[in-house]
């Protein structure tokens, strides 16, 4: 199982680089990343949360595991109130205001370009995770004094020892 690395980790800030091939060893990785997910548990995961420096993330769709690969957001539309959390930032949750209709294109797990509608929710996880493999992270949506608070916040918590922060290359998760 993949080890989700938590906000501080360098990786967290890289833009990922497009997918070439999706071969076995990628769909192994996949594969890896979703048991990371629920076992977390959470909604989504993008490969630069795993220290992989590759443009897709893993995500649940109504129970189903999926994967997309090279996302693209190529339309947004409304607005739309929702609390967010982070597997990299656990224990701080905010409540954004994005886009509430997106359309994303991709490439699924059969190597097929799809293009995808989403509401809500499923729109939100995708502006999530699309933020990730740009290296943002969510509080780098709110103002500059708000980020400082959450980050203190956040920083209290890590050294409260309530978050178990991986060793850069360790699998202390598996
Ligand atoms: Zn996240």
């Amino acid at each position: 199982m993949k080890t989700i690395r938590i906000a501080g980790d360098p990786v967290l800030r890289v833009v990922a680089d497009d997918v070439e091939d999706i071969d076995g060893k990628l769909i192994t990785t996949c594969e890896s990343m979703l048991e990371a997910m629920y076992d977390a548990p959470g909604i989504g995961l993008a490969a630069t949360q795993v220290g992989i420096q590759k443009n897709f993330f893993v995500y649940d769709e109504d129970g189903e595991p999926k994967v997309l690969f090279n996302p693209k957001l190529v339309e947004s539309s409304g607005s739309w109130d929702y609390e967010e959390g982070c597997l990299s930032i656990p224990g701080i949750y905010l409540n954004l205001t994005r886009p509430k209709k997106v359309t994303v294109t991709g490439i699924d797990i059969n190597g097929n370009e799809i293009i995808i509608e989403a509401d809500e929710l499923l729109a939100r996880l995708f502006q999530h995770e699309l933020d990730h493999l740009n290296g943002i992270l969510m509080l780098d949506h709110l103002e500059a004094g708000a980020q400082d608070e959450q980050w203190n916040e956040f920083n209290k918590l890590k050294e409260s020892g309530k978050i178990k922060i991986a060793k850069k290359g360790s699998t202390p998760f598996d």
